[in-house]
């Protein structure tokens, strides 16, 4: 793998050292009808605003879990920049001792020039930030995926990430889900990014049935221990074609500049004509199945 995705993986790697993570401001907290779970079953009558189930791509060969990468390279210029909500089992401490693997700011600058996100959320962060969890999960302008409950690496060489043995790989994402819904997460979607990115074809058979898409990314942000927004900016700028999807952090510990790159990169792809789209848009132009 290139330097620059090294350097990305790098804030997963180090595992118990420096992972991050998402925060909101709840003051922008905007309720949402929750999403018919289906199949129900019992339907109810009532008019009632139904959101409809986010698509997803077919399963792969045997049913393996499907691997989504980019939307498609149309005229049509959506971008879907997507936030890895970090944190492992064993963080806590260090979140008590008042490490910040959360990032208010960069929430609220979202919020601010309305751009719409996907924020790849650990469980684990989940139980930490359960407010700022929901405020997030129930803001229109934001989807919830699931980033595992742990953060533990689910291919035996993903950049000394510990590891989830097989046997726990479902479980480790189904986890994921009962934090975000304890939290007060009322849908989070069904995709799911591998720690540090790492997968083979045992993991996608080990999460088969579990209805998830796995989404990976066609462009590192590089904000991982970044201190100059604008180099992330740049790196960013540089790489972002039609339906790219880029991956960033938010958390103050370990993407400090993100931010405020953020807040370069949006004005400039909205010039270059892109608009910015969440995952789930991204899936849907690819044939994604409701
Ligand atoms: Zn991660």
């Amino acid at each position: 793998m290139i330097p620059l995705v090294r350097r990305l993986i790098a804030v997963c790697a180090l595992g118990g050292a420096a992972l991050t993570a998402c925060g909101s401001d709840i003051a922008a907290e905007a309720p949402r009808a929750p999403r018919t779970a289906a199949p129900s079953p019992s339907p109810s009558p009532s008019p009632s605003v139904t959101v409809p189930r986010p698509p997803t791509l077919a399963p792969g060969p045997a049913g393996l879990i499907p691997v989504f990468k980019n939307g498609p390279r149309t005229p049509d210029k959506a971008v879907a920049l997507t936030f890895d909500a970090d944190m492992t089992a064993a963080q806590g401490p260090r979140a008590a001792a008042g490490e910040h693997f959360d990032n208010p700011e960069l929430i609220a600058a979202l919020r601010e020039l309305q751009v719409p996100a996907t924020v790849f959320m650990t469980g684990r962060w989940a139980e930490q930030y359960p407010v700022q969890a929901r405020s997030i999960g129930r803001d229109p302008l934001f989807e919830v995926a699931n980033h595992s409950y742990s953060h533990y690496a689910f291919t035996g060489d993903c950049y000394g990430l510990p590891t989830v043995s097989e046997d726990r790989m479902r479980s480790d994402v189904e986890r994921a889900y009962t934090a975000f819904r304890a939290a007060g997460v009322p849908d989070a979607m069904p995709y799911f990014r591998f720690p540090g990115g790492c997968y083979d074809q045992r993991a996608l058979r080990a999460l088969t049935g579990t209805g998830v898409t796995a989404v990976q990314w066609d462009v590192v942000g590089g904000d991982a221990f970044a201190t100059d927004p604008d180099a992330v900016a740049q790196q960013v700028l540089d790489g972002v074609r039609p339906g790219s999807v880029v991956v960033l952090h938010c958390t103050r510990s370990a993407a400090p500049a993100t931010e405020r790159a953020v807040r370069t990169i949006v004005p400039e792809l909205r010039a270059r004509g892109f608009r910015f789209v969440k995952v789930s848009e991204l899936i849907g132009a690819s044939g994604g199945r409701r």
